[in-house]
């Protein structure tokens, strides 16, 4: 597992100020690839540093976001969820759970970085909806 200090190097790869709070929550996304939210992220380490506060997390996600630390995944219309993995993947939400999961991305879409002549992509979302395997048997026992 990452210790503190490699946390706190990749912070600093990022061009992010290293801070105990900071460190805590990069730490908190990439043991969670579950892609949470901001309150999720609040309401799980508040037990642990009571000196957070909801506007620390909010900002400091926007900072990492901002960097390139880690990605904001807008799949969920009520809530940015963010991710921590930075290797090309698609999303996919369970319309019945909504649980967001990784999905593979199909080399076509890989296009980060290409320059059409008249657009240059910087960024590329692909997300899909539908149901999970949990939702998808749960609706096949139904009927
Ligand atoms: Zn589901
Ligand atoms: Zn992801």
């Amino acid at each position: 597992m990452n210790t503190k200090m490699e946390l706190g190097n990749r912070l600093l790869e990022f061009g992010i100020k290293p801070s105990l709070q900071r460190i805590a929550i990069m730490e908190y996304l990439m043991k969670h690839l579950t892609h949470p939210t901001a309150d999720m992220i609040f309401n799980d380490l508040y037990p642990s540093i009571p000196t957070l506060s909801k506007t620390t997390v909010y900002n400091t996600l926007k900072l990492f976001e901002e960097q390139g630390a880690i990605h904001a995944v807008s799949i969920d219309e009520k809530n940015v969820r963010y991710d921590a993995d930075l290797s090309p993947h698609a999303h996919f939400k369970c319309k019945r759970c909504g649980s967001v999961n990784d999905f593979p991305l199909s080399n076509v879409y890989i296009s980060e970085g290409i320059d059409s002549g008249d657009f240059q992509v910087t960024d590329c979302h692909v997300y899909y909806k539908g149901y999970c395997k949990q939702c998808k048997d749960f609706i096949k026992n139904e009927n």
